[in-house]
């Protein structure tokens, strides 16, 4: 069951300058969860706005549920949207912010349906606080009990987790996703953290000055960027240049797999933990450690061979000095970008 139909959304801020919005397209299904994941200034939030009716888009089509929504006011649309600061009611204790969003049913039924969105986000017994009497993660499930009692069709988060701090996000965001699962809601996040959309999300949007250059599941986005800006934006990336033949390419690293029918010069990304690093006998043919990051779980190298650098992500049990030779091992084949 199609949820959301956006078609050609395009936004234009100031006439002549690059459009904020770009032609973005894509649907989804009841249930589903998008992230919208890119740079500061790609457009994330003027799409997010427009979808909710806060913003006009110069053309393209919004459709909720088969209807043409885009010219209809953000009150006529079944649309919940939970804001980067919460915006919550200050001066309303934490039930009455959230039996606010209850005016859709009689007043008798309030009270239950309160409890109820409070226990699931984990906040009862918070009933008669007030806002600025709870923790920032408390707040954000609160804005997010608000947002979900109106029971809207779709919900839109903006950078929802960015205030809490890294371990408090970690869990919510977990607990939120499981949330939603459980409830079939539909969901559209917008974030510029490639850890957060590829953990919470079904489908991850990557965008770049506008545009949607990318949508697929995240292992395909992390796996198989479709371009060297999707490769380099969700993680570190080594770049192999090659000629194709036969699915086999010849680069610095060997001659690697890759899918058969590609012929010619191409360009190919390997991500860190896809090389294995083992010690050689002797510096031909090897490459040298430049430098090594202890991250815990494991090391993070940068090397060189021939004038080119390599990163490589390596199980902390067994670690190579800076300056001494190794040999680059492909695990796997890595995948061929466009030109
Ligand atoms: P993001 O959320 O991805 O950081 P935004 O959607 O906020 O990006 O902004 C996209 C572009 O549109 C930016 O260049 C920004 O400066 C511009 N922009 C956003 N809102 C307005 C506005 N109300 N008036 C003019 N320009 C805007
Ligand atoms: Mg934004």
């Amino acid at each position: 069951e199609v949820q959301i139909e956006v078609n050609q959304l395009t936004k234009l801020f100031r006439q002549g300058e690059r459009a904020a919005v770009n032609g973005i397209s894509f649907t989804l299904h009841k249930g589903d969860i998008l992230a919208l994941l890119g740079p500061s200034g790609c457009g994330k939030t003027t799409t997010l706005r427009m979808i909710a009716g806060f913003e006009q888009p110069d053309s393209g089509q919004i459709l909720l549920q088969g209807q043409d929504v885009t010219r209809l006011s953000p009150q006529a649309r079944k649309i919940g949207f939970v804001f980067q600061d919460y915006a919550l009611f200050p001066h309303m204790t934490i039930a009455q912010n959230v039996a606010f969003a209850m005016r859709h049913l009689a007043k008798r039924e309030r009270p239950a349906k309160t409890r109820y969105w409070l226990e699931l986000m984990g906040l009862q017994g918070l009933e008669n606080r007030y806002p600025n009497e709870l923790s920032g993660g408390q707040q954000q499930r609160v804005a997010l009990a608000r947002t979900l009692a109106a029971e809207p069709d779709l919900v839109l988060l903006d950078e929802p987790f960015s205030n809490l701090d890294a371990s408090l996000r970690e869990t919510t965001r977990n607990e939120m996703r499981a949330l939603f699962k459980r409830s079939g809601t539909t969901v559209i996040l917008v974030t510029h953290d490639q850890a957060e959309a590829l953990t919470f999300a079904d489908q991850v949007g990557v965008m770049n000055a506008g545009r949607l250059e990318q949508l697929d599941t995240p292992q395909h986005v992390y796996q198989y960027p479709s371009n060297a800006f999707v490769a380099r934006f969700l993680g570190h990336t080594n770049l192999l240049y090659g000629d194709a033949d036969n699915g086999l390419v010849k680069t610095a690293l060997g001659d690697l797999q890759i899918e058969p029918g590609v012929v010619g010069q191409v360009r190919l990304s390997l991500r860190p933990e896809d090389l294995h690093l083992s010690p050689a006998p002797t510096c031909d043919a090897a490459a040298r450690v430049i430098s090594r990051e202890f991250r815990g779980h494991d090391y993070f190298y940068t090397l060189e061979q021939d004038g080119v650098q390599y990163c490589v992500i390596a199980p902390s049990h067994h670690c190579f000095d800076v300056g001494s030779w190794v040999n680059i091992n492909v695990l796997r084949g890595g995948s061929v970008l466009p030109h």
